[in-house]
């Protein structure tokens, strides 16, 4: 097996090269900067990649340079991240509540609401949710049906003044992310979920 001495060097797009490192190469070019890929451990074909890939990082002369812009790097290391980031998203049992809404990963946040996040993520002053830490009845205060978020937002008859305001006429054709996103709609939801939290405390502190 004839080894290869690589080098390989990350250039800034806006100046000349400010960083080179060595690296080595013999089938794999998987040791840079003295970073082992973990992929290597306990594979036989992988260890022996790697054992080569070191003793080629030991040659003095570099056969084959590669220069890779700053911009290129970045653009690689981040499609692999969000591309993970997506399969763990897609199949986690966790934030299905969120997921049921938000279905892609984005690096750009949605929503830093407190109230309008419980209504996002089903948690908060949502009684099928307070049931779970308090034993207290998942039953809508109305009396008709599991006080959810689908519930709250579009059919408790307790809140039937509020849609009424600030609701599209209509808000039932529209998404639950549709409202959130509605400028008005999102005053009105964010009003009932306030009223719900204080409801909730009046009746701790009576
Ligand atoms: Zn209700």
């Amino acid at each position: 097996m004839r080894l290869v001495g690589i080098s390989f060097s990350i250039h800034d797009d806006r100046g000349p090269p400010r960083e080179q490192e060595r690296g080595c190469h013999s089938g794999h070019a998987d040791v840079c900067k003295g970073v082992r890929f973990q992929a290597h451990i306990g594979t036989v074909g992988n260890e022996l990649a790697d054992f080569y890939a070191k003793q080629a990082s030991t040659k003095n002369e570099i056969d084959l340079p590669i220069s890779l812009s700053l911009n290129y790097v970045k653009s690689v290391v981040f499609k692999a991240i969000t591309s993970d980031w997506q399969q763990q998203w897609s199949i986690s049992e966790k934030g299905r509540p969120v997921h049921e809404l938000c279905p892609n990963i984005s690096i750009h946040r949605l929503h830093g609401n407190y109230f309008l996040n419980q209504v996002i993520t089903g948690h908060g002053a949502i009684a099928n949710y307070q049931h779970k830490f308090f034993s207290s009845s998942t039953v809508c205060s109305c009396g008709t049906e599991i006080e959810d978020r689908e519930h709250l937002i579009y059919r408790c008859e307790n809140w039937t003044a509020t849609r009424g305001k600030y609701f599209p006429k209509n808000f039932l054709n529209r998404t639950l992310i549709q409202l959130l996103s509605h400028k008005q709609a999102s005053i009105g939801i964010e009003l009932i979920l306030k009223r719900k939290l204080e409801l909730i405390l009046e009746t701790l502190n009576s």
